[in-house]
């Protein structure tokens, strides 16, 4: 019976979290200088942008437009309106060392036909997306390992090496997790903290060879364990034959959380200086919801940015202008104003 990727994480993070103790202390200017020292300045950036090929999501994250209670527009794409989507997409962003996130949400315990079913949504999704030249990102979840087989196999071969299987694990103090996403019920797909961090075992035995990782930052009550974690975790999946990890460094930001649990603009340079000096092989990536004054100060240190997506054909508008967003855009340049 092996260890679950859960418990390896914590038996691990109790390696790194002095470290992260002590790296906290110091400046966010400083750490900066140092993990540019050290390893040099992050090369070849990268784009992602998201395109949200379904929303029938079941579960109920704290704060989240497209959660089951937010009553927004349920929707599946067809397969020739995600083709659209995705020429939209290649239309604004080019392919160029771009990848698109595929995203449905959490349903696997949602009352859906076969046609819909979320694994056909992802495969499908991800399939076009392959195939319009983009790296591929799948990130909803959960999967059996079969259904992560399937998807992977939706995509021609030579798209496999680009694909990655991205799974937040939003924060590893558990209190703070059922206050996000909820009670481990059968009606809540996001419940249970073990077996979503399994999600990445059952991609890897699918054939998944690149994985992303990431937590939200404010959400656990010590942001050290959070990104001690998050640094366990990372070499876990790599000692388990993962060729690549990815750390997404998104933050709480928005309305419905207490003040306190906000993660500050310094602790938040801290967080990301931190992942590069401790996991130097690893992929940082910020998302757009930071302001562009502080993705410019961190540019040094990511190796990819999150873009403005499209709604050509009716995928749920992270334009804000256009409606529901899932989170709320700060830097909203274009791909050729970034200059990346
Ligand atoms: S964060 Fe993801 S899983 Fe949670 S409600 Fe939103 S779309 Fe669903």
């Amino acid at each position: 019976m092996h260890s679950t990727i859960f418990d390896r994480v914590l038996q691990r993070r109790s390696v790194w979290l002095p470290h992260v103790r002590r790296l906290l202390e110091k400046r966010a200017d400083h750490l900066r200088k140092e993990a540019v020292e050290e390893h040099g300045p992050a090369e070849n950036c990268g784009v992602i942008t998201p395109a949200y090929v379904a929303d029938v999501c079941d579960a109920n994250c704290r704060g989240c437009g497209y959660a089951k209670s937010a009553g927004g527009r349920r929707y599946v794409l067809t397969v020739a309106q995600m083709c659209q989507e995705m020429a939209a997409h290649a239309a604004a962003i080019g392919t160029n060392n771009a990848a698109i996130i595929v995203l449905t949400g959490s349903y696997e315990h949602g009352s859906i036909s076969k046609r819909n079913s979320m694994v056909w949504a992802n495969a499908m999704g991800c399939k076009a997306a392959a195939e319009a030249g983009f790296g591929v990102i799948l990130e909803s979840s959960p999967f059996t390992q079969e259904g992560f087989g399937e998807i992977l196999e939706a995509m021609p071969r030579a798209a496999h090496d680009r694909a990655r299987s991205t799974l937040f694990q939003e924060t590893w103090d558990l209190k703070r997790y059922r206050a996000f996403c909820g009670e481990d019920v059968p009606e809540n797909p996001k419940g249970n903290p073990v077996s979503r961090a399994e999600q990445h075992r059952l991609a890897f035995e699918a054939g998944w060879r690149h994985a992303g990782v990431g937590v939200l930052l404010g959400l656990g009550s010590d942001i050290a364990i959070d990104i001690a974690s998050t640094i366990a975790q990372a070499h876990v999946l790599r000692d388990m034959g993962y060729r690549s990890v990815t750390i997404s460094i998104p933050r709480l930001v928005g309305g419905s959380f207490p003040e306190a649990w906000r993660c500050d603009d310094e602790t938040f340079k801290k967080a990301v200086a931190i992942y590069r000096l401790l996991c130097p092989w690893a992929k940082i990536l910020i998302t757009a919801r930071e302001t562009a004054a502080m993705r410019d100060e961190l540019h040094d240190l990511c190796h990819i940015l999150g873009v403005l997506g499209t709604t050509k054909v009716g995928g749920r508008a992270v334009y804000p202008d256009r409606g529901i967003e899932q989170f709320k855009l700060a830097d909203t340049r274009t791909r050729d104003e970034l200059g990346v």
